[in-house]
């Protein structure tokens, strides 16, 4: 839908010269489909972050992550930051997490080692970024087999497959011993 808007406005006449930002497309959406942006409001979270943060895991009542993977929140200022300049939602709940979200994280508690539960919103608007947090080596994974929280992680893409314009692989994360922690098939379609 986003997709569309964004051709959309990119095709009339006399484009702005700005181009398009996220501040217009959220404009344009508010001013165009405002039924489609979600009434329900966030409600902010009254306890502080701690450092580290449950992302996937079966806690969540996820299936493909039988390990759970913890991000760490102190890294994560500017991204955050960042990310909530750059991207929009008409999901209500999840906008609004991710704007707060960076002030949230300036009163984190480093001196408590309880691991922070994310609330709806804020899963909603994190959970796509896993392999990024990966990538910057802000995590660590619990493989419930072992009861060992590694840093280390064995990540695998197998069974890639083109089918037409189509484009499969599966993503299969273990942890050194072995043990599969993450698996899901995914797909996307070539233009
Ligand atoms: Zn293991």
């Amino acid at each position: 839908m986003l997709n569309k808007i964004t051709n959309w406005f990119n095709k009339r006449p006399t484009p702005s010269k700005k181009g398009v930002t996220t501040k217009s497309i959220a404009n344009l959406f508010r001013k165009q489909y405002p039924t489609l942006i979600t009434k329900e409001s966030y409600t902010k979270p009254q306890y502080r972050s701690t450092r580290w943060a449950v992302l996937h895991g079966p806690c969540y009542g996820e299936k493909k992550f039988k390990g759970t993977l913890l991000i760490d929140l102190s890294q994560m200022f500017e991204w955050s930051q960042n990310h909530a300049k750059k991207t929009w939602t008409n999901q209500t709940v999840t906008q609004e997490a991710k704007e707060y979200f960076p002030e949230w994280l300036t009163r984190i508690d480093l001196e408590t080692e309880a691991v922070t539960i994310l609330d709806k919103g804020q899963y909603e608007f994190l959970k796509d970024y896993y392999s990024d947090f990966v990538n910057e080596d802000w995590h660590q994974i619990y493989c419930p087999q072992c009861k060992v929280t590694y840093k280390k992680l064995d990540r695998q893409t197998l069974n890639k497959e083109k089918t037409g314009s189509e484009l499969s692989w599966t993503i299969q994360w273990k942890c050194i011993v072995g043990h599969v922690l993450c698996r899901h098939d995914t797909s996307i379609r070539l233009f």
